[in-house]
């Protein structure tokens, strides 16, 4: 049986897909398929933006690098919501015809679909539809594989439903190790001309899960025990893949894991990782910045104890300016997440996170802010109640799953928060050392170094 993973437009083509390597390498590992991958996204993107593609090899300073990320970034959020209105109205979204031509449907049982942004449930719809009106078999898997788009799939949900589904059509398990230290992650099929980036970024998984698993707005951990994947499975992975720039997707790591990767990297490695900032991690931030971190994303989130405690973040904010000042001093980039809004934070509240913010400002390279959103699946939603959270409704949408709206019993409302980050951006905006178009691209902060 001949099966092709395609991951549709659009989401920022910067990084090589994560999410079609692995399952490409699960599906190999367990079960006797035919594999092919598609990355429709990059297709896309290097049809409609040559022009920055072409020009981001040549950049020579970082602040040219910059520019055409910023110019890239306007020109095609314009491009997504055109493309995304004509799907909503009907219609074929641009380079429809060509993009789907390369799947090539003749050649294929099943076609599987993997969907890990919303925004690329537009195009998805668009692709799905004609493949169905074909009659082709259609998979869907990803964490943004709901709402309308499943009326042209059949959703599978974890590996198990995916080895279920294939057996049962007489296709053959086998007894594979997908972390087999001789059974490496491969980006082979990915190259480098194809995605916006002035070197190859590789995104890799060290876990499972997060370790923490706690904060009460948090949904974007997968619920399975917290595995460490072997070092030498890493290692060879990333020789492999000869991998220059790598981006640690891991939601966390432990001080462990962190020291175990800059001990692999040696150096011939940069990287960037994710964490929360306890002071367990003091004391190793010069051995990392050795072992090639040059980049940490935070989960800071407030500047508020209340908030953080209400949050169950496990951080304690009079000792979060030590750990940001540690890694500033070895040389790595600090990147914070904040988000404003979690529910009943004060205007107060609000407040003590941006004098946070600017106490610490030498410390800071960017902040990435977001509002509070209430998502099925996070302990603020199953249990509203201790959150202040009333009047929760979802509202149907035309192509994505149903939004949820809520009231709150007292504290800033997201709009209310909104207004205030308005009148405060200037000042947030003063802190950053870092462009800000990289929110959207945090990996490319490997590159503006
Ligand atoms: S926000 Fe991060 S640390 Fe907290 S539970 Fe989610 S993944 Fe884990």
């Amino acid at each position: 049986m001949k099966v092709l993973l395609v991951y549709p437009p659009f989401c920022t083509p910067t990084i090589l897909p994560y999410s079609l390597a692995s399952l490409k390498h699960f599906l190999q590992t367990n079960l006797n398929l035919e594999i092919d991958v598609l990355d429709l996204n990059a297709e896309f993107h290097k049809r409609k933006f040559a022009q920055y593609y072409k020009t981001i090899k040549e950049t020579k300073t970082k602040e040219d690098y910059a520019e055409i990320f910023t110019h890239f970034d306007k020109e095609s959020r314009e491009v997504y919501a055109k493309n995304n209105r004509e799907v909503l109205q009907g219609k074929n979204p641009e380079y429809f015809q060509e993009i789907f031509s390369l799947i090539k449907t003749e050649d294929y049982d099943i076609i599987a679909c993997s969907l890990v942004y919303n925004s690329q449930c537009f195009y998805a719809t668009a692709i799905l539809k004609e493949l169905q009106k074909q009659g082709i078999i259609c998979l869907l898997g990803g964490p943004a594989a709901k709402g309308k788009v499943l009326e042209y799939g059949k959703l599978l949900k974890n590996e198990h439903e995916i080895i279920e589904f294939f057996t049962e059509k007489g296709i053959q398990a086998k007894q594979g190790d997908f972390y087999d230290s001789n059974n490496p992650l491969d980006f082979s099929d990915f190259k480098e001309e194809n995605y916006l980036s002035k070197e190859r970024i590789f995104p890799i998984k060290t876990s499972s899960t997060c370790f923490y698993k706690q904060c009460t707005f948090c949904t974007h951990f997968a619920k399975v025990p917290y595995k460490e994947y072997e070092i030498a499975w890493l290692e060879n992975t990333l020789k492999i893949n000869n991998a220059k720039y790598v981006f640690l997707i891991d939601d966390m790591l432990t001080k462990e894991r962190l020291m175990a990767f800059a001990q692999i990297s040696q150096n011939k490695i940069q990287w960037a990782c994710q964490l929360r900032p306890t002071p367990d991690i003091l004391g190793i931030s010069k051995e990392l910045y050795a072992g090639g971190l040059r980049s940490v994303s935070w989960g800071v989130e407030s500047g508020s104890q209340r908030i953080l405690d209400l949050m169950k973040k496990g951080t304690d904010i009079q000792k979060v300016p030590k750990v940001l000042k540690e890694s500033h001093e070895a040389g790595i980039q600090n990147i914070l997440y904040i988000m404003f809004a979690f529910p009943t934070e004060t205007k107060e509240e609000f407040m003590e996170t941006i004098n946070f913010l600017e106490k610490n400002q030498a410390y800071i390279d960017l902040v990435c802010t977001s509002i509070f959103g209430l998502q099925h699946g996070a302990k603020a939603f199953e249990s509203p109640q201790d959150y202040g959270i009333i009047e929760i409704k979802e509202k149907q949408r035309t192509v994505l799953e149903g939004s949820i709206t809520y009231k709150i019993k007292q504290g800033l409302n997201n709009e209310e928060a909104r207004v205030l980050q308005k009148k405060v951006q200037h000042r947030i905006d003063k802190i950053n050392k870092i462009p800000k178009v990289f929110k959207c691209s945090r990996e490319q902060t490997l590159l503006y170094q």
